[in-house]
């Protein structure tokens, strides 16, 4: 099988040898899914003829996902696993794994086969026809209605109003180039929204359009406020619109108070009917006001609060362990 063009000496880990292709998957409390992940995807690097590695992360399982990815990992020696010390998250996760890949391509997936492995072969593919972001496009989702409606209504929002184009309904899998996986890796930002940080990258972009799955077991992990975390990571880091938004809050506010003061002036003076405007029309207003300043008051915290972050400068994650890095028989 033709190697890739790739010739440049060492792509991310200085001092390393390196592979062809490095497979990241984030596992946080997996163990159902585990067994048939290993047996999709180890079928899958079988056929590809190429130097491959697995990357997986255990995030801070609580069920027996260690025991299994140790297993893994020690039955085949392509298989390297980091354990967290703790829940930090699947970008987290995704980003630890990507900072210990070796091959000249990375291939980031979801490790509950809702990115089916057989899309692999398919985007080394197109990754040897010379893109060197290959991103996957899900066909239809096969989720919950209301899940479905709220991915399609935050993509959409974040296309409108981001100042990236972001492609619509691509997730995080995907297939990067060594020079792309270089750039993530060396992104300083805290809260990585990498799906984002993949677009901001730039190079030859491609996409691939799939099927996703369903979840192979258990349940998701993204619960409704870590969803809603990671939509507001993403719409933070890539839009300035809301903080623009209290701009035209105020504009509309102010402008209509002000008509609204030439009314109550010229009824006063000229008419007859001058009624007096009552409790009613206060509480509205000052109620309306109130929740418009807490509003924006709060948008501005999701931006402060990302400096914050930013200025603490925190790991986004800590590694407890490291298995089958090195030692007898591993490159
Ligand atoms: N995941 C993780 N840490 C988390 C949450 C999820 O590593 O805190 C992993 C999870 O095991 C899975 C992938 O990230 O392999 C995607 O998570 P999930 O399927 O729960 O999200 P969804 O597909 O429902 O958005
Ligand atoms: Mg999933």
């Amino acid at each position: 099988m033709a190697r890739p063009a790739t010739t440049l000496p060492h792509p991310l880990v200085a001092g390393a040898t390196c592979v062809d292709l490095s497979v990241l998957v984030p596992v946080y409390n997996e163990q159902e899914t585990l067994p048939e992940l290993e047996r999709r995807l180890e079928g899958v690097l079988d056929g590809l003829g190429l130097d491959c590695e697995v990357i997986a992360v255990n995030d801070g399982s609580a069920d027996g996902t260690l025991a299994l990815l140790r297993a893994w990992s020690g039955r085949d020696p392509r298989v390297r696993v980091i354990d967290f010390s703790r829940n930090f998250g699947h970008q987290a996760a995704l980003y630890a794994a990507l900072c210990r890949a070796r091959g000249r391509a990375v291939v980031l997936m979801d490790g509950d086969l809702q990115d089916p492995p057989e899309v692999i072969p398919h985007m080394v593919e197109r990754w040897r026809e010379g893109h060197e972001v290959v991103y996957a496009v899900r066909r239809k989702r096969k989720e919950g209605l209301l899940k479905r409606v709220a991915y399609a209504a935050f993509y959409r929002l974040l296309q409108r109003i981001a100042y990236l184009k972001i492609p619509l309904d691509s997730g995080g899998f995907s297939l990067l180039d060594h020079r792309v996986a270089a750039v993530l890796k060396g992104m300083p930002e805290r809260n990585k929204f990498l799906r984002g940080l993949r677009t901001w990258a730039g190079f030859r972009q491609t996409s691939l359009l799939y099927e996703r799955d369903a979840r192979y077991a258990g349940h998701t992990k993204y619960g409704l406020s870590k969803l809603f975390r990671l939509a507001l990571d993403g719409i933070v880091s890539y839009s300035y619109v809301p903080l623009r938004v209290s701009y035209a809050f105020g504009l509309v506010v102010s402008g209509m108070s002000f008509i609204l003061a030439v009314v109550y002036l010229f009824q006063k003076l000229f008419s007859a009917k001058y009624v007096p405007q009552g409790f009613t029309t206060l509480a509205i207003l000052i109620l309306f006001l109130g929740g418009v300043q807490l509003l924006t008051v709060g948008l501005l915290g999701e931006y402060v609060g990302r400096i914050y972050d930013e200025v603490k400068r925190r790991p986004d994650f800590v590694e407890r362990e490291l298995i089958g890095f090195d030692g007898a028989g591993r490159r």
